[in-house]
């Protein structure tokens, strides 16, 4: 099960989730499911899909199980991104996620435990939010 924090824009109230770990939706990945990374990754605008597409025409592809939902930080901007993290392996070689920022443009990489952040609203453009203490299950 995942965890999710929840922050709340100080100006409009809307919400941000940033979700942790595997939900119910995300056991098929166990599978080797890659449809549903392709997908994942089309949703999430992976930047390297031309290479996933390609690894997964490797022979025996498989998905390491720590696969997960994790927060990542743009390394220009610092604002926090919720992406899906994995590694597939084939023989010798591995594919990892890239992913970009899209405020800025620039690379995310996963973020520290205590590394300080910026959260900016996608409805009204703040940056002030405040954080729901609650940590809740999700699925
Ligand atoms: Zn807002
Ligand atoms: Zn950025």
């Amino acid at each position: 099960m995942g965890m999710g924090v929840i922050y709340i824009c100080k100006k409009c109230k809307r919400e941000k989730e940033i979700l942790y770990g595997v939900g119910f939706f995300d056991f098929g990945y166990q599978d080797n499911n890659f449809k549903k990374l392709i997908e994942k990754g089309r949703e999430e605008q992976l930047q390297n899909m031309n290479q996933l597409q390609k690894f997964l025409k490797l022979e025996n592809v498989s998905l390491k199980d720590n696969y997960k939902h994790d927060a990542y930080i743009c390394t220009k901007c610092k604002n926090i991104h919720n992406k899906f993290r994995y590694t597939l392996i084939a023989k010798n070689k591995i594919f990892t996620p890239k992913y970009k920022c899209n405020y800025c443009g620039g690379e995310l990489r996963t973020k520290k435990e205590h590394e300080n952040f910026t959260i900016t609203c996608d409805w009204c453009g703040s940056i002030k939010f405040e954080k729901e203490s609650t940590l809740m299950m999700w699925d």
